[in-house]
């Protein structure tokens, strides 16, 4: 039986923007806070196409850890 097959799959990719020193709202340090763009893109065969949603954006604490999701205008704010 001949075919063809499809290879597709969604990847996820992460960015780190930048890192600002602000106090942490999880820990209360002021501490570096890192600002992560992660975009999901649709692939096939391996080649990511284009993107399946809107890009999100979080903010990590360096001294926590904890990631609190962001927006845009949060981001550029800064
Ligand atoms: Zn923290």
């Amino acid at each position: 039986m001949g075919g063809v097959f499809l290879i597709f799959g969604f990847k996820s990719a992460e960015h780190r923007l930048g890192s600002h020193v602000r106090p942490c709202e999880v820990c209360g340090v002021t501490a570096g806070q890192v600002v992560i763009r992660r975009t999901t893109k649709f692939s096939l065969f391996f080649i990511p196409l284009f993107p399946v949603k809107p890009a999100s954006y979080y903010v990590q604490c360096t001294n926590c850890g904890a990631a609190r999701r962001t927006d845009r205008a949060v981001v550029a704010a800064r």
